[in-house]
């Protein structure tokens, strides 16, 4: 079940980041198209040898749903959406296209037209999955075998003959392009993963404030949180375990410590290592109370826990976010965590300011 789930997110935050990726591409594509289909109405005065005021109404109309499109593309976020306005937009335009093109005295170069129509369905194809744009390429097609019934094209055949091939060599390039931008998406997901984790412990690093910070650097952007509390967790006489059993079992010490912590904590924490043998817990929605019996969880879970190689303790110190720049939380928690050690050790203190209760 969890592996679904996995799969159903990184395939959503894959077209996400894709449909983002080409989301000014495509609206640039969308207006050029909106324009080009506009200046048509100069072909149409051509054609039909005087000023079409005719076409003028479905060659302008466009507009309407481009004004639309437009400002869904800065409201909405969620591709599914906005994958569905472009091809509504492009369909949209053929529609206008072809209520224009019914009033010309003759439907000659219906077919370079649609060519051009196979271009921008190419373009937009790029943000889209490889099945929306297959699916809503070919319905171009339903759309001139429509619009056939009464523009009655002249060359219906070579539209058909030249209009299939399109359709599948444009569907063919996108699929491999999804497989090009599948590529990239997994390398940047690596990158990011190796930037934002630490290599030994699996939990995250420092690196991963810039993703929970506001734009000023300083403050927590966990939205509707009310309280959020800050552990500072760290291992008592750690540098003995070293010299004792050797720096490789110590670096197995802190994974099994890693371990213990994710064990305790909820999905919504965020574990960072912090330093050497130093590890931040910050919990959003949590109150002062329940952050201390979590802690008192951890400290009990890692003193009677199986490492393997020996007994170790931890001294904890704990913090509430003011709402202002986090460093403060973060030093709270370590003045709490130093009298932890000053108080002998192996115990969970809170930060209050002017004085400092024990707990355990
Ligand atoms: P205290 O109870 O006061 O915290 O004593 P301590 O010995 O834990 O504190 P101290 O800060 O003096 O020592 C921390 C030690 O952690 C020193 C360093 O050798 C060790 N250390 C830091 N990073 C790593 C690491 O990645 N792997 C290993 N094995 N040891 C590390
Ligand atoms: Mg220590
Ligand atoms: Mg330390």
């Amino acid at each position: 079940m969890k592996q679904i789930e996995w799969y159903v997110g990184e395939k959503k935050s894959f077209f996400q980041s894709k449909y983002d990726y080409y989301r000014k591409f495509n609206s640039q594509a969308i207006i050029i198209a909106t324009v080009t289909s506009l200046f048509y109405f100069v072909s149409d005065c051509q054609l039909s040898g005087r000023i079409s005021w005719e076409t003028l109404f479905p060659r302008t109309i466009i507009l309407l749903p481009l004004l639309i499109y437009l400002v869904l593309q800065k409201k909405v976020k969620d591709y599914r959406i906005l994958v569905i306005a472009t091809y509504l937009m492009i369909h949209g335009i053929m529609w206008c296209t072809i209520w224009a093109t019914s009033y010309l005295p003759n439907r000659e170069h219906a077919n370079e037209g649609f060519i051009i129509m196979h271009l921008l369905f190419f373009a937009i194809g790029f943000s889209a999955s490889f099945r929306a744009s297959a699916i809503a390429h070919s319905l171009l097609m339903a759309d001139i075998l429509v619009s056939d019934l009464f523009n009655h094209y002249e060359h219906m055949d070579l539209i058909l003959s030249l209009g299939i091939p399109c359709i599948i060599g444009v569907c063919a390039v996108q699929y491999t392009m999804g497989k090009v931008y599948l590529d990239q998406f997994v390398t940047r997901k690596k990158l990011e993963e190796a930037l934002r984790y630490d290599p030994l412990t699996r939990v995250f690093n420092r690196n991963k404030l810039v993703d929970i910070l506001e734009k000023d650097g300083t403050r927590l952007a966990f939205e509707n949180q009310e309280e959020t509390a800050f552990m500072i967790i760290d291992i008592d006489h750690f540098k003995k375990v070293n010299d004792t059993y050797g720096h490789e079992e110590g670096d197995r010490v802190l994974v099994h410590m890693a371990e213990v912590i994710k064990k305790c904590i909820r999905a919504v924490d965020l574990a960072i290592r912090w330093g050497g043998e130093e590890f931040i817990i910050i919990m959003p929605g949590c109150s002062l109370e329940h952050a201390k019996q979590k802690a008192d969880r951890i400290r009990r879970e890692v003193q009677f826990s199986n490492n393997q190689i020996c007994t170790i303790t931890v001294s904890i110190g704990i913090s509430m976010y003011d709402g202002n720049d986090y460093f403060k939380a973060v030093s709270d928690a370590d003045k709490a965590m130093y009298l932890a050690k000053e108080k002998g050790r192996n115990c969970v203190v809170c930060f209050e300011e002017g004085s400092e209760i024990e707990v355990r």
